[in-house]
């Protein structure tokens, strides 16, 4: 140390070892009470950035109304370089208080934000070939060098969100970047690199991170820190954008930027804390933001794009980002060109601009939660998924008469979850397509075609599909059951026909039976393990297991639609016929399988794909093709990383004892059924009979809270809830806390159980 200050002339008092890192500091007081930071460095390369560093700030000097490390003659003192190839620069102390310690008020704020403007004007023409050839992990155009520390971060639902934030910087800021305001800045101004009195801006430290980069990094950066920690982030952001806006306005496109320079931020500095962490090398000070900085993150996926973008431009006086007319424009091209049975959900449809996992965003800058939508099995926009797909378009997409890795992987990816007997596959692209293949490999195999169905079951809507389909045939606009299917009754126990899945099952096989007296032997029997379109009804137990070998006894094979239960919503059983413990002949896969990119497939037995060959080539031009067979690896790759399957078990439980608890108080609620994140809601009136208006009403009222479910069943009385599966317990209590009120708040005839008489 003595060698250290002997260069320096200095007679300490007293020295102090700071938290920081780059560089080892101290401060140091003097016998005249002066205070000094000593910064000693121990990588000689970074002396030339160093004395880069230094001549900037001199070139500021004086230019600013508050600190900068100058001393009194308004320069930096030189760098000192020892023997051993170290060196080491004194700085003036500027004492604080710290920004990070002071209540944020909207003038400190405001001045905070003019501080930052002042601050970028004085570095605006100063060009520095040192600075301007900087490339590192703290500098937030390069901030996805910082993807090869995900790794370190060992929560993978936290993993997904930067992953999504820097994927969502790759694709909508890189592309801008060339056309940015560039400029030296600071790039680092969180809150304990400022000094304050309270009232406004004191000083600035720590220059070590200065870089060349988009100007509107600079208030990125500072906002990011500002905005960490507080309950209303866009309150104290306002403040900080008016007051940059009044030095050195930013334009509308650097400000719509801020939506995801922000987060990326945030990304960079967890990511940073997580490597630390696992090399040791953690501090107080690297650490101090992070457990905050990932509250914001989380916070931030709930944001909608549209509304964020819009308070930063509202907070700079510009116009708001109106996307009302093209709603309208939207609306009336489809209605003017697409037939009226294209449904639309909801009276007002809603008009979404984006969405992110189990959140959805509406073009006036909602967010929906979305605990409706199952085929984002593993959440909207998983950038896994994203990625998967992009890239594979870059490669290769092609048919499946070529040979091609990811068709291989999947099969050997995807098999494994199923009995070793079901070790065929069949690509196409919708579970329509595939109920329609599944049957036809049916009857192929029986050389008969007759089917067996259950009521208000959906399979699909090509001709077969209708034909199978009792919840179309049997419902508004449907010709009634075709003559060669049997409609059987759907094994459901509440107000049900029987009270048990054996009572169903001795009625299914009766019926069966009177089939095969009169010389009609069935194909096939098809059904959901758990009945979706008939109001999420998990049929009967001991109604498959108990008509199974019934089935077999008479050749007719056993067809289970797994398109809304499979891969692992069901949160015990990856699939729907091991819940009920069957093993079937086909297995239709759909919807998740590509977490909405369409690839769908059956799933069989080699003996009944053998006699499928009957010489006829079964293909399927995008069925299976390469792009779609790499989305649906990344779906089973997401579930078994981010432990989706485990989470539908832990978040259906809790979803289905809130609901569980709330029905005690509502008699309106009948019924409460499903497993994992597969659940519906039956409400009923005061005679016990469906009361679908009541439905429809808790539906809308719903997304007038801002939650998207839906309503199905023969009497659409049974709000269904089937989210992405990342779909958490906060979400739950949150869907639970509205449910709540609009129960509480509906009219007499949904009066408490307390109330009644
Ligand atoms: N089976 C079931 C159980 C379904 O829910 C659906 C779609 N709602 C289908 C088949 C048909 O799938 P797709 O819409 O992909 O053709």
């Amino acid at each position: 140390m003595k060698e250290l200050l002997k260069q320096y002339h200095l007679e300490p008092t007293e020295i102090k070892k700071l938290e920081g890192y780059g560089s080892i500091n101290y401060r140091i007081k003097d016998k005249d009470n002066n205070h000094y930071v000593l910064k000693h460095y121990t990588d000689p390369s970074e002396l030339a950035l160093i004395q880069a560093e230094s001549e900037i700030i001199n070139a500021i000097s004086g230019k600013l109304s508050f600190k900068i490390p100058v001393n009194s003659s308004g320069k930096q003192t030189s760098v000192h370089q020892y023997a051993d190839k170290n060196f080491s620069r004194l700085l003036p102390y500027i004492k604080g208080p710290l920004l990070s310690k002071v209540k944020h008020s909207p003038g400190l704020l405001y001045n905070f934000g003019k501080s930052i403007a002042e601050l970028d004007r004085s570095l605006e023409r100063i060009r520095n070939t040192e600075i301007e050839s900087r490339k590192f992990v703290w500098d937030l155009q390069y901030c996805l060098l910082n993807r090869s520390k995900i790794k370190y971060i060992t929560d993978p639902s936290k993993t997904k969100l930067v992953e999504y934030y820097f994927d969502q910087f790759e694709h909508f800021v890189l592309p801008e970047l060339p056309d940015l305001r560039y400029s030296i800045i600071h790039n680092d101004l969180n809150d304990y690199n400022i000094m304050t009195d309270g009232k406004k801006i004191t000083g600035l430290i720590d220059f070590g991170d200065i870089t060349y980069a988009p100007l509107v990094n600079e208030i990125a950066i500072a906002l990011a820190y500002i905005m960490i920690g507080k309950e209303n982030p866009f309150e104290a952001a306002y403040q900080v954008i008016r007051g940059y806006q009044t030095l050195y306005p930013l334009n509308e496109e650097e400000l719509k930027l801020l939506y995801y320079l922000i987060p990326a931020r945030l990304c960079t500095s967890v990511c940073n804390s997580a490597e630390f962490k696992v090399k040791g090398e953690d501090t107080e000070y690297i650490s101090i933001n992070e457990k905050p900085a990932w509250a914001l993150l989380e916070k931030w996926i709930s944001y909608n794009p549209v509304g964020v973008k819009n308070q930063f431009l509202k907070a700079a006086g510009y116009p708001l980002i109106d996307l009302k007319k093209k709603n309208d424009d939207i609306l009336s091209i489809r209605k003017k060109n697409t037939g009226k049975s294209l449904g639309l959900s909801y009276s007002t449809p809603i008009y979404m601009t984006g969405a992110a996992f189990q959140y959805m965003y509406d073009h006036k800058g909602n967010t929906y939660l979305d605990a409706r939508n199952n085929i984002p099995h593993v959440g909207h926009c998983h950038p896994k998924i994203s990625q998967a797909i992009s890239r594979q378009t870059r490669l290769l997409n092609t048919n499946t008469r070529y040979l091609y890795d990811s068709l291989a992987k999947y099969i050997e990816n995807l098999l494994p979850w199923f009995p070793p007997k079901l070790n065929k596959i069949f690509f196409v692209n919708s579970g329509s397509a595939a109920s329609d293949l599944a049957v036809r490999m049916a009857q192929t195999y029986t050389s008969r075609d007759h089917l067996l169905v259950l009521e208000h079951g959906y399979h699909g809507n090509t001709i077969i599909g209708i034909d199978i389909s009792s919840y179309k045939f049997d419902g508004k606009g449907g010709k009634g059951m075709s003559p060669g299917v049997t409609r059987l009754p759907l094994p459901k126990l509440f107000n049900g026909k029987f009270r048990t899945g054996e009572e169903y099952a001795k009625n299914a096989t009766e019926q069966i039976s009177g089939l095969i007296n009169n010389n009609i032997l069935p194909a096939a029997f098809i059904a959901e393990p758990v009945s979706g379109c008939g109001g999420q009804v998990p049929l009967a137990p001991g109604y498959l297991k108990t008509i199974k070998p019934f089935l077999e006894k008479h050749q007719i094979l056993t067809i289970l639609d797994e398109v809304q239960t499979g891969f692992g919503r069901l949160g015990d059983y990856f699939w729907g016929f091991e819940l009920h413990g069957i093993i079937p002949d086909l297995v239709i896969l759909g919807k998740p399988m590509g977490n909405g990119h369409p690839v769908a497939a059956v799933v069989t037995t080699e003996e009944i794909s053998n006699a499928f060959a009957t010489g006829m080539e079964f293909f399927s031009s995008f069925g299976g093709n390469p792009v779609s067979c790499e989305a649906a690896n990344a779906v089973l790759e997401v579930i078994e990383e981010e432990k989706l399957m485990q989470n539908a078990k832990e978040t259906g439980d809790y979803f289905i004892s809130s609901l569980n608890s709330l029905q005690k108080d509502f008699p309106a609620i009948g019924d409460i059924r499903g497993s994992g994140l597969f659940i519906g809601i039956e409400f009923i009136n005061k005679d016990g009979k469906p009361d679908t208006k009541f439905a429809e009403m808790v539906n809308n009222r719903l997304k007038q809270h801002f939650i998207l479910a839906g309503t199905d069943g023969p009497y659409e009385n049974v709000l269904k809830i089937k989210p992405p599966l990342c779909f958490n317990k906060s979400n739950t209590d949150f869907f639970m806390e509205e449910l709540n009120e609009i129960l509480n708040n509906t009219p007499d005839r949904i009066r408490k159980l307390s109330e009644l008489p």
